[in-house]
């Protein structure tokens, strides 16, 4: 499935600003990967008169099947091989917009600041839009928005008229509209046109639609059909988020957590990180220990936090990469660190799975998200060389929570988290595995949960703790 945006610039600003406007390079043909199959943006024209942005989803049906995303349940038994989902524009091409544009959806423009606030002349065409109701529905959405509309209908099959019309439309909306504004239209109106949303909906939902439709859709003539549709028509949903359009939202309130989109949308991970690295550092001081391994450091960002703290005497970072040793010897800054805090850390080349003397003699150990990266038939080495060997008095050690991961829109039915990954335990498979690593050498374990935590698939972080009987 298919939509453009076209530019065609003014006099101050070439059409090749489109570019700035939504972050993507209008050179490069740009893949993203979501939960359904993959997203391309690339701009079949751009030139200073006339600038067009391409976004093209690719939906894999079986995929889609495999990860249970999509299928109601209803409908003939081949329905959820045979649809309609990876022609026409739907919630999936609203994921994609909000993945792809994310940070124009949100208003921001590091480079056209002031084009991102500007009124432009914006055409859009969607390639397939279904729309059940006929065309006057379609109408009625997207002219009070300001939307010259063209449409253009197609028979269901031309050898046979008596069929009737399809519901599916070549869409056109031209207007002069902020990039933004245009962007949200589409994001909460695609669906409510598909009326056929990929998820299940909750609560969630009407926090996405009262910050995309901020600013329009409280006065939309068709506000209710809208929520209602958008929402799956779960009434006490929609009853739910007209009361809170009725009394408006804060603008500022909306500003920010639409700012706040982007980040939870791509960057999730970096919340996340945060919290991981916050739970092992209070671990670690909770437990008096002075001299600390960071074993599989990568880049540093716990040294940076354990060389803050004052309490933490000598610092040892391992990671078997040389080259993020050396990221991390310049994210610290080690060559101009003051003699006295150069003395407290140290970054040691080397691999988990040897026996390594450097190792021993700490008060404790961190291996956060590493346990991940080994090969499953040298977890057995590793843990000799750890709890055996180097034999901390403290070990920390986070992996991720396999059963959340289909909390997660963006990750790909039955993908790990990172591609590096070699498996992914769930709560129950780390616990037999630290369990037995304890009791083989001598440990007590405790789990923790790390990051927000689901009543069914759990936290998706798992953090587990090992002291020295
Ligand atoms: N602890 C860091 C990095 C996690 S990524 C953080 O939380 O940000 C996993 C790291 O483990 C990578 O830097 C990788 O190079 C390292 N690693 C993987 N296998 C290793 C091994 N056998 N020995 C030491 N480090 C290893």
């Amino acid at each position: 499935m298919l939509l453009t945006i076209t530019y065609k610039g003014t006099a101050e600003s070439p059409a090749t600003d489109l570019g700035y406007l939504l972050h993507k390079n209008p050179g490069r043909l740009h893949e993203l990967e979501i939960s359904f199959g993959k997203a391309y943006i690339f701009y079949p024209e751009a030139s200073e008169g006339g600038c067009t942005v391409a976004l093209l989803l690719d939906v894999d049906p079986v995929g889609l099947v495999r990860g249970r995303r999509g299928s109601s349940g209803e409908g003939f038994s081949l329905e959820q091989y045979v649809n309609d989902r990876p022609y026409v524009a739907s919630s999936f091409m609203s994921v994609a917009l909000a993945k792809a544009f994310g940070t124009a959806l949100s208003g921001r423009s590091k480079e056209r600041p002031d084009l991102a606030e500007a009124t432009l002349t914006l055409t859009v065409h969607i390639a397939a839009l279904a729309c059940k109701e006929g065309d006057d529905f379609l109408r009625k959405l997207f002219e009070p928005l300001g939307y010259q509309v063209t449409i253009e209908g197609y028979q269901l099959d031309e050898k046979f008229p008596e069929w009737g019309a399809s519901p599916y439309y070549t869409v056109e909306l031209a207007g002069q509209v902020r990039l933004r504004d245009l962007l949200s239209h589409l994001y909460v109106l695609i669906p409510v046109l598909d009326d056929e949303k990929h998820y299940w909906v909750g609560e969630d939902e009407i926090e996405k639609l009262l910050k995309f439709g901020a600013g329009w859709l409280a006065a939309h003539p068709e506000r209710e059909a809208i929520t209602n549709r958008y929402l799956k028509r779960q009434r006490h949903l929609t009853t739910a988020a007209l009361a809170r359009l009725a009394e408006g939202t804060p603008d500022d309130d909306v500003a920010e957590e639409v700012h706040d989109l982007e980040e939870t949308l791509v960057e999730e991970k970096i919340s996340l990180n945060q919290q991981r690295l916050g739970s092992v550092m209070s671990i670690l001081k909770a437990s008096g220990a002075k001299r600390i391994l960071d074993l599989g450091c990568g880049e540093g960002r716990l040294l940076r936090l354990l060389l803050e703290d004052r309490s933490f005497t000598e610092i040892v970072g391992v990671d078997v990469s040389y080259r993020v040793l050396e990221k991390a010897k310049e994210r610290l800054h080690m060559d101009r660190m003051p003699e006295r805090q150069k003395e407290r850390i140290k970054l040691v080349h080397g691999s988990l799975t040897y026996k390594d003397a450097r190792l021993s003699g700490f008060d404790a150990a961190a291996v956060v998200e590493v346990i991940e990266h080994l090969d499953p038939p040298r977890l057995a080495a590793f843990e000799r060389v750890l709890f055996e060997f180097a034999r901390p008095g403290v070990v920390v050690t986070t992996t991720p929570n396999r059963e959340y991961n289909s909390m997660w829109e963006s990750l790909p039915a039955g993908k790990f988290r990172h591609r590096d990954h070699r498996f992914e335990w769930s709560r129950a498979e780390f616990q037999d595995w630290a369990t037995g690593v304890a009791e083989k050498f001598g440990y007590s374990v405790r789990f923790l949960p790390v990051g927000s935590e689901d009543a069914a698939v759990g936290a998706p972080t798992q953090m587990g703790v090992f002291t020295r009987e």
